[in-house]
């Protein structure tokens, strides 16, 4: 307010200005549909205009998105590309369904959103829903808005449980960006000083049982938290048999199992959850990403060995009506179009063709080094400049090197092929596509590989 007022004063029609700020009635003033070039924001032309701006912690690609339907996006200059990133592994039953549309617009008109002291029977719709259909019946769901918040509730939830203090997570791990899953994600560079004490998390490496038992005996750990499959990391799967122990050495020394399958839960890896291939059942499991297809959501399944106590966790708008009907659009959806056999089998489908390439490459690589019987690379008729490696993952869920022209095969890619992919780190490309993903979708991206990533 004060702003408004002295700012006029800054030149002569300023005064002008102040005057008929003050003699304008109050209704007039502050009614949003006057345009916006109103009296008292007159301005000295010499003085640029200041406008806020977007806080630049995001490198952007120059592409805007301005519609996108099933695996398609389509961009402000009409240009259609083929979505295997999932704006990072969000978008599950694919872009602007027409049953997640309907039902959100229709609760829309009704009631968007109450505070959690009411009854909203939305809620338990949803944790009924999703008992049955990640096979946790049983269980309880706690509703927040994010990832990070999910993983913060469950790490505090596991403390309050057992008295403990500490976590054990693992090397490379991701778990969110706020004060307790930013401690338990290993990459200083996102932790700031004001952060957990570096004593409350330990990280062993993944895949290590006798470090991690070696830690858990000390009996001081609350919790191990573990991604189903390392997302942010660069699609880094635990063994099998290393879950099935863990499981085992969490329940010998009295620590609680946290799965964090916000990345790779959901249907994703073509079971509800990456951790059900394996067998085992954790005492807690993170969701968020996938669930909402886009509306942010997240929540906690809670095994039925805790009590629940009013007051001990909340949010504001966690559970709100709009949220529940898109995550109970997403069920439905899932469940319709068998979505998760359609994730297993499209996903089988990509990790088969990737993996013949990368044979195929190393073939050609191993060819292009050979002194003997080949001639050197420089007289081969199509030298070979890249190859893919590496190939892994489970479902739509998947993860390949790109060593040597890493930067020119994404972009080429995104602004050749038209074809979005994620990426990890300076070599990984990963590919998190919607659970809608066809097989001839999946071909158009393993041509476009084959005919970039040898060239
Ligand atoms: N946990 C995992 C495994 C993730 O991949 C992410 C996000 O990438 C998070 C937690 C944090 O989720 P959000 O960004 O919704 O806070």
């Amino acid at each position: 307010m004060i702003y408004q007022i002295l700012r006029p004063l800054q030149n002569k029609r300023g005064l002008f200005s102040l005057f008929s700020y003050i003699c304008t009635p109050m209704a007039i003033q502050t009614n949003l549909k006057q345009p916006l070039k109103s009296s008292f924001i007159t301005h000295n032309s010499s003085l640029p205009i200041p406008i806020m701006s977007i806080f630049d912690v995001y490198p952007l690609l120059d592409i805007e998105p301005v519609s996108a339907h099933g695996c398609t996006i389509t961009d402000i200059n009409g240009i259609d590309y083929l979505d295997l990133y999932g704006g990072h592994a969000v978008i599950s039953i694919g872009h602007s369904h027409p049953h997640y549309v309907e039902r959100v617009e229709k609760q829309l008109h009704k009631i968007g959103f109450y505070s959690n002291m009411v009854q909203n029977r939305l809620q338990k719709e949803l944790a009924h829903k999703l008992g049955v259909v990640s096979g946790y019946p049983d269980w309880s769901l706690f509703l927040c808005n994010s990832g990070t918040e999910a993983n913060e509730n469950a790490l505090k939830l596991a403390a309050f449980q057992t008295g403990r203090e500490r976590i054990l997570a693992f090397s490379s791990a991701f778990h969110g960006r706020t004060a307790g899953s930013v401690a338990c994600t290993d990459n200083s560079l996102i932790r700031s000083p004001f952060s957990l004490s570096p004593d409350s998390v330990t990280f062993v490496p993944l895949n290590d049982l006798e470090a991690t038992e070696e830690a858990l005996a000390t009996k001081r750990y609350a919790a191990v938290i573990i991604e189903g499959i390392q997302g942010v990391s660069g699609i880094v799967l635990p063994d099998d048999h290393f879950l099935q122990e863990l499981r085992r050495v969490c329940t010998q020394y009295d620590t609680l199992l946290i799965l964090d399958e916000i990345q790779s839960g959901y249907g994703r890896t073509g079971a509800f959850f990456a951790h059900q291939h394996t067998g085992i059942e954790p005492d807690l499991i993170t969701v968020a990403k996938g669930m909402g297809n886009g509306f942010p959501i997240g929540g906690v399944l809670i095994s039925p060995h805790f009590k629940a106590i009013h007051g001990q966790l909340g949010t504001t708008f966690g559970g709100n009506h709009l949220a529940c009907v898109a995550a109970l659009a997403v069920l439905e959806v899932m469940e319709a179009e068998s979505l998760i056999s359609n994730a297993q089998k499209t996903g089988d489908f990509l990790l088969a063709q990737l993996f013949s390439i990368s044979v195929e490459s190393s073939v050609i690589c191993n060819v292009s080094n050979s002194t003997s019987f080949f001639p050197p690379v420089s007289q081969m008729s199509s030298p070979v400049s890249s190859s893919i490696s590496g190939v892994r993952g489970r479902g739509l869920m998947i993860g390949f090197e790109v060593p040597s022209s890493y930067p020119t095969l994404r972009n080429d890619l995104l602004f050749k092929e038209h074809i979005f992919t994620g990426a990890a780190g300076k070599k990984t490309i990963r590919l998190l596509p919607p659970l809608s993903l066809s097989l001839a979708q999946a071909q158009q991206f393993i041509s476009s590989i084959e005919s970039l990533a040898t060239y």
